[in-house]
């Protein structure tokens, strides 16, 4: 194809909406970003008001559109999006009844704890791969419609829609009601991230949808990741253009990545740490406190692509509280120069369980710890211990994934705003043992949305052409002798026993 159009990647993320156009080559072309507001209604309680997601949102993809030199340049548009927030609207106006539950906020938790005490866990994570959590979407439906006034009646006659954020955007973006032609769609990967979807038969489950008590009539068509989902309403970016991909920000970021192959695997370090292993078209169950998930399903059908998906609460918030908390830096990116000052920590292991620890552990009663302090300690060994601690519990994961899937990974590949930290990736080679690869493009997030939706098109030939845009910044090989791995892997679990259950039952 003599084609010199780019492909549109709309990226809404928890904290900021952003927009990015890849050519074919994989490299960004333009991008715009705006920050939207966090809501905290109540302790443990997370809203975004909708029309900052999509004011937010637009805004930024218009300015793209713009930058590139209009709606002509753009062959199709992808959306990766914050995963498991859950929006209620109104078919007929458009209008959502609600603020949105974002996935951070805990408000269903104790409906989760009703299902679990009627003992109905083993049969959710049997059907979705999932434990039941306040974290999944499907209970702040349920959530809304007990709390909305009429909600549910409505919601019965069909009158309401409910949809994750790719949802809501599609929903927009396609005509914003009913009568306009608003498509009412998801993908696999969000849908497999409701508590109310069998990961198995790739089709929302009646039993649960009962037990979680959301009426069917709201829900999405359930579509692959990859797929013609419909246009742009012709206002929006002066012409109609077509959107062909949803997929959940860390499901995207593992396509961006190219982890095509069973065994692949890849660690995004943000404020958390996400980490996904692709075992191909089989679920792997968990053993080990790991979500077993849904990647992506390609439009040529065919089964999905699966994954094992563990996450590590505190990686780069252990860095911001060094910034803000201990003032031991000025800047997140000043902490490698502090931490590189001396050659290791002296003995001391931080445990940086702010707020429990996740994956493989699940300790909420777990908090932070500093172990094997010294006169000889001071903040440069702190800082160090902070950036090894964020390698271990990726280490951790890592552990549970193998023996969960019963194969060893052979190169990480990593991304996110942290991994720009070369002692903090090369310290992960370190303690893995195994090399680390970071990729060229960084934002790896919307290059994934924006992969999958120019395969549906043919815009991209098929994998192969995506794996060959992969391309390496840096490679980092791991550099300590296996007893040292094993002696700082020792030390590091023997502060994380000192950390858990420190929070004592009222
Ligand atoms: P998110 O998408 O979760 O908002 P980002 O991918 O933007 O996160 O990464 C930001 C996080 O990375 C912050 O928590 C920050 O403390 C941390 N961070 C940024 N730069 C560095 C650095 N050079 N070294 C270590 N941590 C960093």
């Amino acid at each position: 194809m003599g084609d010199d159009r780019l492909i549109l990647a709309l990226d809404q993320g928890t904290t900021s909406s952003r927009s990015i156009a890849f050519g074919r080559d994989g490299r960004p072309v333009a991008s715009a970003q705006l920050p939207f507001e966090q809501q905290f209604p109540s302790p443990g309680h997370v809203t975004h008001d909708p029309e900052a997601i999509w004011g937010s949102q637009l805004a930024v993809a218009q300015e793209v559109v713009r930058q590139v030199g209009g709606a002509e340049r753009i062959a199709a548009i992808g959306i990766a999006n914050q995963r498991e927030t859950a929006i209620v609207w109104d078919r007929s106006t458009g209008e959502p009844i609600a603020d949105a539950i974002v996935w951070q906020s805990r408000i269903t938790a104790p409906a989760c704890e009703r299902l679990r005490a009627a003992g109905h866990e083993a049969l959710f994570r049997e059907r979705t791969g999932l434990p039941l959590d306040a974290y999944f979407s499907g209970p702040k439906i349920a959530h809304i419609l007990d709390a909305v006034p009429g909600a549910r009646s409505r919601a019965e006659r069909g009158q309401l829609a409910f949809g994750t954020v790719d949802s809501f955007l599609l929903w927009r973006l396609t005509g914003g009601t009913a009568a306009g032609g608003a498509v009412h769609a998801t993908d696999v990967s969000n849908a497999s991230r409701t508590l109310l979807f069998d990961i198995h038969r790739l089709a929302w489950d009646e039993e649960l949808l009962d037990l979680v008590r959301v009426p069917a009539a709201l829900l999405p068509e359930v579509r692959p990741s990859s797929w013609a989902f419909g246009e742009t309403a012709a206002e929006i970016f002066g012409r109609p253009i077509p959107i062909t991909a949803l997929a959940g920000d860390q499901q995207a970021a593992t396509f961006g990545q190219a982890c095509f192959q069973p065994g692949q695997a890849k660690n995004t370090y943000g404020t958390g740490a996400f980490l996904l292993l692709n075992t191909g078209a089989v679920p792997r169950a968990s053993a080990n406190g790991l979500l077993t998930t849904v990647g992506w399903q390609l439009a040529s059908g065919g089964p999905a692509t699966y994954a094992l998906e563990g996450s590590v609460f505190s990686a780069g918030s252990a860095v911001q509280w060094l910034r803000d908390g201990l003032h031991a830096v000025e800047r997140a990116g000043d902490v490698e120069a502090l931490a590189g000052s001396v050659p290791d920590t002296g003995g001391v292991f931080l445990v940086p369980a702010f707020t429990g620890l996740g994956a493989p552990y699940w300790d909420p009663n777990a908090r932070g710890t500093i172990t094997g302090i010294t006169r000889g300690t001071g903040l440069a060994e702190i800082a160090r211990a902070t950036l090894e601690s964020i390698a271990f519990q990726v280490a951790d994961v890592l552990d549970a994934m193998a023996a969960d899937s019963g194969e060893r990974l052979a190169v990480l590949r990593v991304d996110g705003g942290a991994a720009t930290n070369n002692l903090l990736i090369q310290l992960q080679a370190d303690v893995l043992g195994v090399p680390v690869e970071r990729p060229v493009v960084a934002e790896t997030t919307a290059l994934g949305a924006a992969y999958l939706a120019g395969l549906a098109i043919g815009y991209w030939n098929g994998l192969d052409d995506i794996a060959a845009n992969w391309a390496l910044d840096r490679r980092f090989e791991p550099s300590i002798s296996a007893d040292r791995r094993a002696a700082l892997l020792h030390g590091w679990r023997r502060a994380v026993h000192r950390s858990r259950g420190w929070i004592e039952p009222a």
